[in-house]
């Protein structure tokens, strides 16, 4: 049985049909990015799994159970987190209080009488920290570190939850091109030694070929391409579409 099966996804916003018989596989493990202009549907696609949106056609399910009638906190409960393709932390709280959140929403304890707030799931929240090369700068407000640190901080947060799949948008987007390598190491580390099922949007195709073991083509709503990473360089419909786009920017 594969992790997280999506079957004939689609999305239609008021006539406009962002998402469109979409059907997927995740194996255990799986590093799965999901490549497509700008416009192609990724984030909506991510939005339908993760219920952020309700899909008006199609299911998806994962370990065997579909997703349909949830929402997006009993999601995370189930083991899958996600980051956003926007910065999504609290800029004002410590880099420390970020992850404390975190585990606080997840372990529904809100009033914890016998532990002081500061100390409370400290060994857990360093743990995130340290997995995220964040550990010395627990006690700096989130909000004036580097975009790279910060969204650095937000897989911290993501990790929290300790999801068995982690939905990446767009991980590296706005970074200069050291945090890009950085980041992508770390999530590749993070990804091994965890076991994690990593499904992930992303721009850069060194980005890409340097972490997918599969990926797929998303083209106005519609996959149009699954395979490895030479069966997708190879693919007819990906390079025509990829060469047409960069005719287009050339122009
Ligand atoms: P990507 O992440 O691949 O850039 P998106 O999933 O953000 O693409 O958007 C896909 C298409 O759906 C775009 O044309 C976008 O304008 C449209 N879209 C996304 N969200 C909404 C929404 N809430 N309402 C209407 N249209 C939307
Ligand atoms: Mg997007």
């Amino acid at each position: 049985m594969s992790l997280l099966s999506i079957k004939s996804l689609g999305m239609n916003f008021g006539g406009f049909q962002a998402l469109n018989g979409v059907n997927l596989s995740l194996d255990e493990g799986e590093k799965h990015a999901i490549i497509g202009p700008n416009g192609a549907g990724k984030t909506t696609f991510f939005n339908c799994i993760t219920r952020h949106l309700r899909p008006t056609e199609g299911k998806v399910s994962y370990r065997g159970k579909e997703l349909t009638a949830l929402k997006p906190y009993q999601i995370v409960k189930l083991g899958i987190a996600r980051s956003f393709q926007r910065i999504n932390i609290y800029p004002e709280l410590s880099v420390f209080e970020n992850v404390q959140v975190a585990l606080i929403a997840d372990r529904g304890q809100m009033f914890n009488m016998l532990r002081p707030g500061a100390s409370l799931f400290r060994e857990d929240v360093m743990r995130m920290l340290d997995l995220v090369h964040l550990g010395n700068e627990a006690g700096n407000t989130a909000g004036v570190m580097s975009y790279g640190k910060q969204k650095q901080l937000e897989l911290a947060v993501a990790l929290a939850s300790e999801p068995d799949l982690l939905l990446l948008d767009e991980p590296t987007a706005g970074m200069s091109p050291q945090e890009t390598i950085d980041s992508i190491s770390l999530i590749g580390q993070i990804a091994e030694s965890r076991n994690l099922t990593l499904l992930f949007t992303e721009h850069d195709m060194n980005v890409v070929f340097s972490i997918a073991d599969r990926l797929s083509v998303l083209h106005h709503g519609e996959l149009i391409a699954t395979g490895n990473p030479d069966e997708i360089r190879q693919d007819p419909d990906v390079r025509r579409i990829y060469l047409g786009e960069h005719a287009d920017n050339a122009a």
